[in-house]
């Protein structure tokens, strides 16, 4: 099963996706975790990403395309993906399903996540993850069991992303409201548009998407 989880930043896909791959062995493909990666890589194209998202500001739609499309190809991926920050404009959503139909492949269900830009500024500006294991938790929302060691690894060493500052924030839902909203459209002319209260807690989200994807 091929899924997009969509919607503003700091709307829950990540969380979300993390437990559709451990319930469904599905493979969550964030184009951030991947750009975030590079950076820390270094070299001249992580220097350019680091500068663009530092900006809040969007990446050059060949680019993710391609580094997606060659994601797709690993083995990993055999029983299905989750898309999470891909695709942001309707080019990308044109460009993925072009390159969709030539791998084969198509989108079962591309789910909205709604949430209000007030909650969006609260969660990004709290939320921080293991440093290990990637498991997200936030200073209100989810918090270890045990303060300061992660649930899911026992690791004591968190980090938060350089972008999730309360400035940074406002670009980026300027950009999610300019650019990747219009892609609502696009899925919803072709049927496979379900949308999900992410203003409901985490579980309750989750009850959601089980329902949509049976
Ligand atoms: P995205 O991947 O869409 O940017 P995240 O999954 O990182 O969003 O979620 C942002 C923050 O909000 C995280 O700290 C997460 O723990 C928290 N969060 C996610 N879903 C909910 C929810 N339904 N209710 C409250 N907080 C949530
Ligand atoms: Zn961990």
């Amino acid at each position: 099963m091929n899924l997009i989880l969509l919607g503003p930043p700091g709307a829950g896909k990540g969380t979300q996706a993390r437990r559709l791959e451990d319930a469904r062995g599905l493979v969550q493909l964030s184009t951030g975790d991947m750009l975030r990666a590079m950076v820390k890589e270094g070299g001249p194209l992580g220097q350019q990403a680091k500068e663009i998202m530092d900006a809040g500001k969007l990446m050059p739609d060949d680019l993710m395309v391609s580094m997606i499309g060659e994601r797709i190809e690993k083995p990993d991926v055999k029983n299905g993906f989750i898309l999470d920050g891909f695709p942001r404009t309707v080019a990308q959503a044109e460009a993925l399903d072009t390159m969709l139909a030539q791998k084969g492949l198509k989108l079962d269900h591309v789910i909205e996540m709604k949430v209000d830009d007030a909650a969006l500024v609260e969660r990004i500006t709290g939320r921080y993850t293991c440093a290990k294991c990637g498991k997200g938790y936030h200073d209100v929302f989810e918090t270890p069991k045990v303060a300061g060691v992660c649930d899911a690894c026992g690791s004591t060493e968190f980090k938060r992303r350089a972008d999730d500052n309360a400035e940074t924030v406002k670009t980026r839902l300027e950009q999610y409201h300019a650019q990747t909203a219009p892609i609502l459209p696009y899925y919803r002319d072709r049927g496979v548009l379900k949308t999900v209260d992410g203003m409901a807690e985490i579980d309750e989200v989750s009850r959601q998407i089980e329902a949509i994807i049976g």
